[in-house]
């Protein structure tokens, strides 16, 4: 008999009844280390005192309102956003995978107004952008699309690191390319910054529209507000979500005068994107986020992390191949199934996440102590120890 839940995620036996900082407790009191932050969703930790007190307190007054009237909220969130990024203008959804859906549309639609007939979106093997049909149309893997065919059209995917198909492919009928600067799914790969100023200098060549996404390894992550710019590039369009609402369903879709340019009144629209709720938390996030000694923090408890997982891949050979990855956002890239290193992890009261190219994924909260970082590698050191 199917359950009650459609059955489409493999859960862990582990249910949460609370969580403080980096930590969650089961319902059996037990307490878990948690280094997947629900996919890089808490960034703040859990229950983080500010993040409950703007919910409570936009509770208390209004939680919806349609967007044919003005929120406040939602232009303060676009405000912030505007004032710390690239971007010229922001549309809010409540995941990922709708400022996908926005991204593709936006770029088509910049293109057509243009009177020019570009709709082909160049994206990447590997990557990840969510499961609407354009996402899995965008990622393109067999895993993803199976089944779910016919397909969104006008995809076309190149090998991650494969420049000279990327020169090739990249011409003057493309509308837009997109593309995560860190994977996350597909196994916390970095796209080194000078490959990233490469494809932004072809884009630039050919007039194409810069897509990233940057819905995992944005807000924090890597130490920067967005991971671009450590690479000193900027893009065109840029999806946000997961750590922007800090555990509240919050996305977003930022972009350039230039690129918005088609998406005038009627052209998109959300009932519940940047309603009262998610953009009051968004606002107290980016708060935190950009008062001046956060991300510097961020960046110091990333390359302790770092080296302490250098030691600890050191130290088991059979078990680790190598780490990767950038801030807090880091990889485990394992010689042993990575879904069998998680499980040994949950014996340790330990929480991490799997990801493609078998490798096993550290999203820490940003916000992280030393105590519960130097804890959280011992008990890493322990599952590894207890699979040898
Ligand atoms: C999670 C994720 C998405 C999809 O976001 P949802 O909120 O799950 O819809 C898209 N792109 C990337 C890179 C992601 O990690």
């Amino acid at each position: 008999m199917i359950p009650s839940i459609l059955p489409t995620y493999n859960r862990a036996p582990i249910a949460f009844s609370h969580g403080e900082g980096a930590w969650l407790s089961a319902e059996d009191g037990t307490r878990y280390l948690d280094f997947g932050a629900g996919i890089a969703v808490n960034a703040l930790g859990h229950a983080h005192p500010e993040l409950v007190a703007a919910l409570t307190d936009q509770a208390g007054k209004l939680w919806h309102v349609s967007n044919l009237y003005q929120v406040p909220q939602q232009q303060r969130l676009a405000d912030l956003l505007v004032e710390h990024t690239f971007a010229d203008t922001a549309f809010f959804t409540n995941s990922g995978t709708e400022a996908c859906e926005l991204a593709v549309k936006m770029a088509r639609k910049y293109w057509f107004e243009k009177g020019e007939g570009r709709s082909r979106i160049v994206a990447f093997e590997g990557s990840f952008h969510g499961r609407s049909s354009a996402g899995i149309a965008a990622a393109g893997s067999e895993k993803m699309t199976r089944g779910f065919g016919p397909l969104l059209p006008g995809f076309s995917h190149l090998r991650w690191g494969d420049h000279d198909a990327l020169e090739a492919a990249l011409d003057d009928d493309v509308a837009a390319v997109i593309v995560e600067p860190v994977q996350g799914e597909g196994g916390i790969r970095p796209m080194p910054d000078a490959c990233l100023k490469g494809l932004r200098e072809l884009c630039d060549r050919h007039g194409i529209l810069m897509i990233l996404d940057e819905v995992q390894c944005g807000m924090g992550r890597t130490g920067k507000l967005f991971a671009h710019e450590w690479a000193g590039i900027a893009p065109d369009i840029m999806m946000v979500a997961k750590g922007i609402g800090g555990g509240f369903p919050l996305g977003a879709v930022l972009a350039t005068e230039n690129a918005a340019s088609g998406m005038g009144a009627g052209s998109h629209g959300s009932t519940y994107g940047g309603n009262p709720l998610a953009c009051a938390v968004g606002v107290r996030v980016m708060e935190i986020m950009t008062a001046p000694d956060f991300l510097p923090a961020v960046r110091r408890r990333a390359a302790d992390l770092r080296q302490a997982l250098e030691g600890l891949v050191a130290s088991h050979p059979d078990i680790f191949d190598h780490v990767r990855g950038s801030g807090l956002m880091l990889g485990l890239k394992c010689r042993v199934p990575a879904a069998d290193f998680v499980k040994a992890g949950y014996s340790e009261h330990l929480l991490t996440v799997p990801a493609g190219d078998n490798v096993v994924r550290l999203l820490p909260p940003l916000t992280i102590g030393d105590d519960d970082l130097a804890e959280a590698v011992r008990r890493l050191d322990a599952a590894a120890t207890a699979l040898a």
